[in-house]
């Protein structure tokens, strides 16, 4: 039983999370998600600017081997930078990304993360290696955080690693505070040798991306309280000091916000609500009209020439028309290939919405509205139109927060709780091959820059089309349910 960097940073976070790890890791859920495979490419970009480094490339599971390899790399002077740098003390075991050699027998600890801000917990990983390190009485003259720079621009698509990151000088801050690590180490080795599971109440934004997060709500009622939308962390304490996990034990006094109310009311009634203005304001989206949606990408490494890490780059979309006489028509858009394919699928969707001027409806305007915005910067030329697009979006998500709550909604106004809770019958988000959009990037990423086979090409092109396709489709269907109650 030991502690790690992970360990440690997830103790400290969760006392839970840390027991899990330590005595029931099989039940944790460990799919990597896209940014996680792209924050690996940064961990191997971050290796290439040392020329003469060298990685430990021993499994993790085989620390000793490695404490033993990274050890024969220190020794051979010719050896700038150690990647994955094994050490252990006192059962804390850890792998630092990059350790540099430094003047006068010092070593820098660089810890790289695919992040283009500075997170508070980056500060739990880098002060573990420092103490380890301290304690194995190596000469540590300086720890830095290296983070991706937001400013940078690609150029002639090759990246610069040198000028891909910032770092940020975290030496003295730990040294002023190495006691806090001491007993954080102490206290986290009584959770990790306890018989006892913690009992920590899950909620939905503080185990946000915990691996054992079906574990942990898996006995949690239909009707948890979790579903309540934005309640305050104080009142979700009260509710968990009185061990009240679903929405129909609350009093009825208990003080709720008016949009947390009508969830609350409609979940233990089990009845639909619908605001008297509900016809009114539906006329909005009176045929002919549009449906749109964009998907994007969006990471840490740019992928187009004069763009900058995490920059959001349109490569798709889907657009249904419904017009006056209940007629439907479909277009499409996906960028197939490596280019700077983004006037390409603005043009391509101006030229079909410049022919009306029929509204069109997005699923969260903000962030179609912050994708044309930013393209009719970059292409000025096209400004007037897709300023003329901007002006004709509304938004049938705001229309259901305003006007419409179905207890199946479960809290959330997400499509892929809207359209089941409305429409059963019709194929869920989980059932297509591409069900979010972190998978639509994934596999997008994947077919310009990893797939070489054109058979698994054109499977990812199928599957992406059909992703968007049900967007767009879902509102059409959403529409035409509202229109005909
Ligand atoms: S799901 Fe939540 S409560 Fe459970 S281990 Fe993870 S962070 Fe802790």
């Amino acid at each position: 039983m030991h502690l790690s960097k992970s360990r440690y940073k997830k103790g400290l976070h969760c006392k839970k999370q840390l027991w899990l790890s330590t005595h029931k890791y099989d039940l944790g859920n460990y799919e990597k998600n896209f940014s996680a495979l792209i924050g690996d490419k940064v961990g191997v970009g971050a290796t290439e600017i040392y020329q003469n480094g060298k990685m430990v490339d021993t499994p993790f599971n085989k620390h000793e081997e490695a404490v033993q390899k990274t050890l024969s790399l220190m020794n051979n002077l010719k050896v700038e930078a150690i990647f994955e740098a094994a050490f252990s003390y006192n059962n804390i075991n850890i792998r630092v990304d990059i350790l540099e050699r430094l003047e006068n027998n010092c070593w820098g600890i660089r810890e790289v993360k695919s992040s283009k801000s500075i997170k508070e917990n980056f500060y739990h990983d880098i002060s573990i290696q420092y103490f380890v390190l301290k304690k194995l009485n190596y000469q540590i003259s300086s720890a830095q955080i290296m983070y991706v720079n937001g400013d940078y621009v690609l150029n002639n698509n090759v990246i610069e690693w040198n000028n891909f990151f910032l770092k940020s000088e975290y030496k003295d801050l730990i040294e002023d505070n190495i006691k806090d690590v001491e007993d954080n180490i102490v206290f986290l080795k009584n959770i990790q040798t306890s018989d006892q599971e913690p009992n920590v109440f899950p909620g939905k934004s503080f185990c946000s991306g915990c691996e054992f997060w079906d574990y942990c709500t898996k006995d949690k009622p239909k009707d948890w309280i979790a579903n309540i939308p934005r309640l305050h962390k104080s009142k979700k304490r009260v509710l968990d000091d009185k061990q009240i996990e679903s929405i129909s034990k609350i009093p009825n006094d208990f003080p709720f916000t008016e949009k947390q109310q009508i969830v609350v009311d409609s979940t233990k009634t089990n009845q639909i609500f619908k605001t008297k203005k509900f016809y009114y304001d539906l006329k909005k989206f009176k045929p002919p009209i549009y449906f749109f949606d964009f998907e994007t990408l969006s990471c840490s490494i740019p992928t187009i020439d004069n763009t900058k890490p995490f920059e959001k780059l349109p490569f798709q979309w889907s657009l249904h028309h419904l017009n006056s006489n209940k007629n439907v028509n479909h277009w499409e858009y996906l960028a197939t290939e490596i280019k700077d394919y983004r006037k390409e699928c603005i043009e391509k969707l101006i030229n079909i919405v410049i022919k009306d001027n029929s509204k069109i409806v997005a699923y969260n305007q903000s962030f179609e509205k912050s994708v044309l915005k930013q393209l009719g910067d970059i292409f000025p030329e096209l400004i007037h139109p897709i300023n003329n697009i901007i002006d004709r979006i509304i938004d049938l998500e705001v229309f259901i927060k305003d006007n419409y709550y179905h207890p199946e909604f479960q809290g959330s106004y997400s499509l892929k709780k809207v359209l089941p809770a409305l429409l059963p019958n019709e194929k869920k988000y989980n059932e297509g091959n591409v069900s979010d959009g972190e998978q639509a990037q994934e596999n997008f990423y994947n077919l310009l820059f990893q797939e070489k086979d054109l058979k698994k090409k054109e499977l990812i092109i199928l599957n992406l089309l059909e992703y968007c396709k049900k967007d767009t489709e879902s509102l059409l269907l959403i529409y035409q349910y509202f229109e005909k109650l």
